[in-house]
């Protein structure tokens, strides 16, 4: 594989920055995830948007248009050949002096990662993941704006740690006031039935979280399908409750969830009409951008 990095393809094994790079030693920096389906980056303007916007709330200027950053992405699709791909663009302050001061760096660092999107298992969709809800509360959103997707992951690390051992594919967290905010590379989705209607509920964005992209687009899809949504303020005994619970990214799109700590869930139909209402969406995407 190669990697873009300020302009030029390099393999895998040659791609390197400096030691000096403030992403790396302070984690001073953004990144973005995409997913191509048949050669087509889904979303990608969307995608652009937000990279763009997580630079501006850090006061990154990134050294490249739109255009020029579509262009780089093809680019190393094209010299890794890959049609079916993840994505994930870098940016980071760059290489400087020590001291967080920005201005020690001269220029951003600016990456491409492409790599074979390889398939979630098939029983993850078919049977569900489980899920803890996890004791690392999300960073204080007052603190550290949840719109950033910076390079600063360690909550979320702290979080996913506890899961794998508690044998959990996923960490939900919850909020300094105790409610439900997002897993940590996902958003969070339940279905929550009142009198005998389903109401698709998720955490409101003033929970502290990230506005995924693939949680706008299910909300669309739930409106569009009927589906009464809630986006509010929820306790995890709300989700205990839940008949179905499912979580959703850029790459996993929409994923059942089995358990959330000892509570289990059947894969439900709304989450099944949802899936496939996300497939069909990718579908007509392709069709038109493609
Ligand atoms: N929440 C967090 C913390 C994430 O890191 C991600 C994806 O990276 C998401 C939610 C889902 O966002 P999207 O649907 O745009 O991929």
């Amino acid at each position: 594989m190669h990697v873009y990095i300020n302009n030029r393809l390099i393999p895998e094994s040659k791609a390197k920055v400096s030691v000096f790079d403030h992403g790396f030693l302070y984690g001073d920096g953004i990144y973005e995830t995409m997913r191509a389906y048949e050669g087509v980056v889904f979303m990608l303007d969307e995608h652009i948007r937000r990279l763009y916007r997580s630079a501006s709330l850090i006061q990154l200027a990134i050294p490249k248009g739109a255009a020029e950053i579509k262009s780089a992405i093809h680019k190393t699709l094209k010299a890794n050949s890959l049609k079916n791909a993840y994505i994930r663009i870098t940016v980071s302050r760059g290489s400087g002096k020590i001291g967080l001061d920005p201005a020690l760096c001269e220029k951003p660092t600016f990456i491409i990662i492409t790599n074979e999107f390889k398939d979630y298992p098939a029983s993850f969709y078919k049977k569900g993941v489980r899920l803890i809800i996890s004791s690392v509360k999300r960073n204080l959103k007052e603190a550290i704006n949840p719109q950033i997707k910076s390079l600063n992951f360690l909550n979320n690390i702290l979080a996913k740690i506890e899961a794998k051992k508690k044998k959990a594919y996923e960490a939900l967290m919850l909020n300094s006031q105790g409610h439900l905010t997002e897993g940590t590379i996902c958003n969070v989705f339940f279905v929550l039935k009142k009198k005998n209607k389903s109401v698709l509920c998720t955490p409101s964005l003033d929970c502290g979280i990230l506005d995924g992209i693939t949680r706008n687009i299910v909300l669309e899809l739930a409106k569009k399908h009927g589906i009464t949504t809630k986006e509010s303020k929820f306790k995890k005994e709300d989700i205990y409750r839940a008949s179905e619970v499912f979580i959703t990214n850029t790459t996993m799109e929409i994923m059942p969830v089995c358990k959330v700590d000892s509570v289990s869930y059947q894969v439900g139909s709304v989450t099944k009409l949802l899936h496939e209402a996300y497939k069909e969406n990718v579908r007509a995407y392709l069709a038109k951008v493609g």
